[in-house]
C-alpha cells in the first residue's frame, strides 16, 4: 500500500473492458463523456479520457475511440474538452446533521448594521408559524458599519428587534461564541426581568434603568438555552423526522455543490440513526453516508452486541462504526500529551474517557466486527488508543480497519504502529493550517516537527490518509484540505513544516480512495473504474497538475451521484 513519492501517470487505453455488467451485455452506454481528462484515482493515478455510464455504473474508462463505440442511438453525449472528471470526493470526517443545524441558522457574520440583522430576522419570522424559534449566528458589533442608535457597552438593545418580531423567540449567537442576543419574546419564555439576578459566571447586561438590554454573556446565555432545549425537545416524531430531513437536505446540498458525494458521519445518536435509517428508505438521502453511532455506553454497546453491520441495498446509507473520544483539542489545552504544554508546563491536557469503557467497546467491537474510530488528538490521546488496539489486536495487523479521528500530535516512535496495526489514522488537512498559528506555542518547536500533523511520516510508514474537514467546526468545501495537504501554506504565506507535505496524487487519493477504504466502500466508490457507482465531479480545473494555488479556485461545474446529475453550476 506504500506509494513511491513520485507518481508517473499512464495514459490509459487499457480499462475498458468485456461489455459485461452484472450479467447483462451492454451494447451500448446511457451516457458517454469524452473529450475531457478523467483522474481515475487508481492505486496507480491512471488518466483517461472517456467514461461511459449505463444506469447507475461505470461501463467503461477509456480513449475517446473507445468509449465512442459505446454509443448508440439513445446514448447521451457530453462534451468534456477542456474539463476534468475525479471520483466524487469522499469527505472522511463530518458531522452531517450538525452541519445541516448551522445551515439553518441565519448568517449574520457579513451584516453591515443591526438594522439590516433586525431585518433577516423578521422576514425569516414571517416565514414561520408564531412561537418557533428563529435562529441566527455570527453577529459581531465591531463589524458593522454604522452603529445602533442606542448601545450598552457597545452592543445594540433589544427594543428595535422585540417590536420587529413580537411573536417568535429569536436567539442571535455572538461570532465570539461567549454571548448571545434575544429578543423580548425569549426574555418572556424564560421569565427574565430585571429582578433577575446574574448567574455565577454570566452577566445579563442591562441599561442603566435595570432592563434588561437582550444581551447574555458567558454562564447567563444558560437562562435561554434551558427553555429553548424544553421547546425542541417536545417535537413530535413527525417534526422531528421533518427537522432532521430539512438537515440533512441543507447538509447535502452543500456537499454536492463542493463535490462531495459521500459523508463519514462522526458520531450520530442511535435515535437519529433511525431516523436516518427511515430516510434512506424513503430514497430521501441526496448523498450517501456511512454513519458512526455515538451515543451513551450502555446504548452503544447494546446496540453493537444486538445488530450486525447494515447497509441499505442501494448503497446510500451504511452504519457499520462506533466512534469514541478520548481527549480535547489542543487550542483548549485538552488534547492529552505525554509532557506538559510547553505553554501551560502543570498541565498535560485531559483524558475525557474512560480506560474502562474504551477497553469493554473496543473487546465488543472487535467480536462482532464493528469498526472503532476514536477521537484522539494528543501524542499521549494517540498512544493510549494505539495500545487498546494492539492489545485487542493481540499484536497483529487487522483488516477491522480501526480508525484514529485526527491523529494530530504524535509521538515518533507511534507513526509506524498505524501501518503495522491497520489503523487509519483520519486526518482533517485543513486543521493544520487554522492550527499552525498556536501549535508552536503549545508544544514548542521540536514536539511541532516531530509530530503535528505528520501525514507525510504516516504515508511513509505505509499508512493511507482519510482526509476531509470536521464540518461545520471548519468549511466543508474540499479545496482548503486538498491545498493544505499538498502547501501546508497559512493565510499569512508561512508554511507549516513543508517536509510534511503530500503529494498532489496522494492529496487526491486521501479525498477518493483512501477515504472509500476507510469506510469498506473501496468495491463500489472512490475512484473512476468499471462496475463503480457512477459518482463523479467534472472540474474547470485539473486538480492534479494545476497550479498549487489553483486548487482553491477550482470550480465544481456538475456533481454527479448514482449516474445522475444532482448539481449544475
Ligand atoms: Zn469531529
Amino acid at each position: 500500500m506504500t506509494l513511491p513519492r513520485l507518481f508517473f501517470l499512464t495514459y490509459i487505453l487499457s480499462l475498458c473492458f468485456a461489455s459485461q455488467l452484472q450479467g447483462q451485455a451492454v451494447e451500448t452506454a446511457d451516457v458517454i463523456i469524452t473529450g475531457g481528462k478523467v483522474l481515475v484515482c487508481n492505486q496507480q493515478m491512471q488518466v483517461a479520457e472517456a467514461i461511459a455510464i449505463t444506469g447507475n455504473r461505470i461501463v467503461a474508462v477509456s480513449s475517446n475511440a473507445v468509449i465512442g463505440r459505446l454509443a448508440g442511438r439513445k446514448t447521451q453525449r457530453i462534451d468534456a474538452t477542456g474539463k476534468v472528471l475525479t471520483p466524487g470526493l469522499i469527505d472522511s470526517h463530518l458531522h452531517l446533521l450538525g452541519l445541516g443545524e448551522t445551515l439553518q441558522l441565519l448568517d449574520l457574520s457579513l451584516a453591515s448594521s443591526w438594522e439590516e440583522i433586525v431585518e433577516k430576522v423578521a422576514a425569516e419570522a414571517k416565514t414561520k408559524p408564531k412561537g418557533t424559534w428563529i435562529e441566527g449566528h455570527g453577529f459581531h458589533q465591531d463589524k458593522w458599519q454604522t452603529k445602533p442608535q442606542e448601545t450598552v457597552e457597545g452592543y445594540p438593545v433589544h427594543d428595535l428587534l422585540s417590536q420587529a418580531v413580537p411573536d417568535h423567540p429569536v436567539l442571535l449567537t455572538h461570532a465570539s461564541g461567549h454571548a448571545i442576543m434575544v429578543n423580548q419574546q425569549a426574555m418572556k419564555l424564560a421569565s427574565v426581568t430585571d429582578q433577575t439576578p446574574n448567574p455565577d459566571g454570566g452577566e445579563i447586561l442591562k441599561k442603566t434603568s435595570g432592563e434588561p438590554t437582550g444581551l447574555f454573556r458567558e454562564n447567563a446565555d444558560e437562562l435561554i438555552y434551558a427553555v429553548y432545549r424544553r421547546a425542541t425537545a417536545r417535537l413530535s416524531e413527525g417534526e422531528r423526522l421533518n427537522l432532521l430531513r430539512e438537515r440533512v437536505k441543507l447538509a447535502s446540498e452543500e456537499c454536492l455543490k463542493h463535490g462531495v458525494t459521500m459523508v463519514h458521519d462522526a458520531g450520530t445518536s442511535v435515535r437519529d440513526i433511525l431516523v436516518l435509517k427511515k430516510l434512506a428508505e424513503q430514497q430521501e438521502l441526496p448523498i450517501r453516508a456511512s454513519v458512526m453511532i455515538r451515543d451513551a455506553r450502555r446504548t452503544t454497546t447494546d446496540w453493537l452486541q444486538n445488530h450486525a453491520p447494515w447497509s441499505s441495498e442501494d448503497l446510500f446509507l451504511q452504519v457499520r462504526s462506533v466512534k469514541l473520544s478520548i481527549d480535547g483539542a489542543l487550542g483548549s489545552h485538552g488534547a492529552w500529551l505525554l509532557e506538559p504544554y510547553y505553554d501551560l508546563n502543570n498541565s498535560s491536557g485531559l483524558n475525557t474517557l474512560s480506560m474502562d469503557e474504551l477497553n469493554e467497546v473496543a473487546r465488543v467491537c472487535y467480536e462482532k466486527n464493528w469498526q472503532l474510530c476514536v477521537h484522539a488528538i494528543g501524542d499521549k490521546a494517540n498512544r493510549e488508543v494505539l495500545d487498546v488496539f494492539e492489545r485487542t489486536f493481540q499484536g497483529n495487523r487487522s483488516d477491522l480497519r480501526w480508525r484514529i479521528e485526527h491523529a494530530q500530535h504524535l509521538h515518533p516512535m507511534d507513526i509506524p504502529r498505524f501501518a503495522k496495526l491497520g489503523v487509519i489514522p483520519a486526518m482533517q488537512a485543513n486543521h493544520c493550517t487554522s492550527d499552525a498559528t498556536f501549535v508552536p506555542q503549545r508544544l514548542g518547536d521540536r514536539r511541532s516537527a516531530e509530530g503535528a500533523y505528520v501525514w507525510r511520516s504516516l504515508i511513509d510508514a505505509g499508512s493511507i490518509i482519510a482526509n476531509g474537514t470536521d464540518a461545520p467546526v471548519e468549511r466543508v468545501d474540499p479545496r482548503a484540505s486538498l491545498y493544505a495537504a499538498v502547501t501546508r501554506q497559512l493565510a499569512n504565506g508561512n508554511q507549516f513544516y513543508p517536509e510534511q507535505c503530500m503529494t498532489r496524487a496522494e492529496s487526491l487519493l486521501s479525498y477518493t480512495l483512501w477515504s472509500a477504504k476507510a469506510c469498506f466502500s473501496e468495491e463500489n466508490v472512490g475512484s473512476l473504474e468499471p462496475g463503480k457507482l457512477a459518482d463523479f465531479v467534472i472540474w474547470d480545473t485539473n486538480l492534479l497538475d494545476c497550479d498549487p494555488k489553483q486548487i482553491l479556485s477550482a470550480r465544481v461545474l456538475t456533481t454527479y451521484v448514482d449516474g445522475k446529475p444532482v448539481f449544475e453550476k
